[in-house]
């Protein structure tokens, strides 16, 4: 406990799903924490469940001026920005021979460039300040391998570790560590969009694919949101300071498998 006294965080993404369990993980450890995400009034809820060191920011990451905006508002807000998850991203899904051009562009502008220019706008801020951070990126299993009917997320999150792989490099100069973890499957509302994808792609009830997908991981079942939370502690401590450009797995094995 209170390995992040007095750090703070912006979180994008995190009015639910893994990006609220990293906000109350980083709170519990002693943080205070931007609930940043596209969707305000959610954000506002959560923020207001976690009480006084939660802050709600809206933030839409596919857009230069909201991202900026969003920095500058949780600065004010919080004093100075210690910490970035990018977590925010959507799952777009289709075969490679039905994805539109649009959902192409949404995707890699949400996921890659979202990424990317929120990475910018914190790592200037920590170099201005000149005492270094930690930048923490969301990839996945599905940037390290294929998946048929998701081919677009996939490269998103390729991407993303290729990113983060380069940005570390250059950026620890300024003592600023950049790093990524990659989760497998994490049960979640996230899921409800996937079911129903596959229900329409693989014919299948609602439900089966997630049951199949859950018993396919080594461990024996899928993640849940808290299974990461020990991952995007430690990479924001300082115990983590010689850790560059890496992407770690949090996968029940199932890279391995
Ligand atoms: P989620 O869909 O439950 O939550 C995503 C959040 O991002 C939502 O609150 C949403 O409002 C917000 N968001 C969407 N578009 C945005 C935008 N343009 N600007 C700002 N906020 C926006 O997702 P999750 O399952 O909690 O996943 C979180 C991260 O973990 C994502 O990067 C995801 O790719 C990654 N991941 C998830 C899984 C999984 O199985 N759930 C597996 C591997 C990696």
């Amino acid at each position: 406990m209170n390995r992040l006294n007095g750090k703070t965080a912006l979180i994008t993404g995190a009015a639910r799903g893994i990006g609220l369990a990293f906000a109350k993980a980083y709170i519990a450890e002693g943080a205070s924490v931007a609930i940043a995400d596209i969707d305000l009034a959610k954000a506002r809820e959560a923020a207001r469940e976690l009480g006084p060191k939660a802050v709600a920011i809206k933030i839409d990451v596919s857009s230069q001026t909201s991202i900026e905006n969003a920095v500058e508002a949780t600065i004010a807000s919080l004093g100075r920005i210690d910490i970035l998850i990018n977590n925010a991203a959507v799952f777009t899904a289709a075969p490679i021979v039905e994805i539109s051009r649009e959902d192409y562009q949404r995707t890699f502008d949400i996921n890659v460039a979202g990424t990317l220019f929120t990475l910018q706008a914190v790592a200037k801020h920590m170099i201005a300040r000149g005492d270094g951070g930690k930048i923490i990126n969301m990839a996945s299993q599905a940037g390290r391998r294929g998946e048929p009917l998701v081919g677009v997320y996939c490269a998103t999150k390729a991407a993303i570790i290729s990113l983060t792989q380069s940005a570390g490099l250059n950026l620890i100069e300024h003592g600023i560590n950049v790093n990524a973890i990659a989760p497998g499957v994490v049960d979640g509302e996230h899921w409800d969009g996937v079911d129903a994808f596959f229900a329409k792609y693989e014919n299948k009830p609602r439900g089966q694919k997630k049951k199949e997908v859950g018993e396919s991981v080594p461990f024996g079942r899928m993640g849940t949101a808290d299974d990461l939370t020990g991952m995007a502690v430690f990479l924001a401590t300082n115990d983590a300071d010689y850790i560059v450009s890496q992407c770690y797995n949090v996968d029940g094995g199932q890279w391995m498998s």
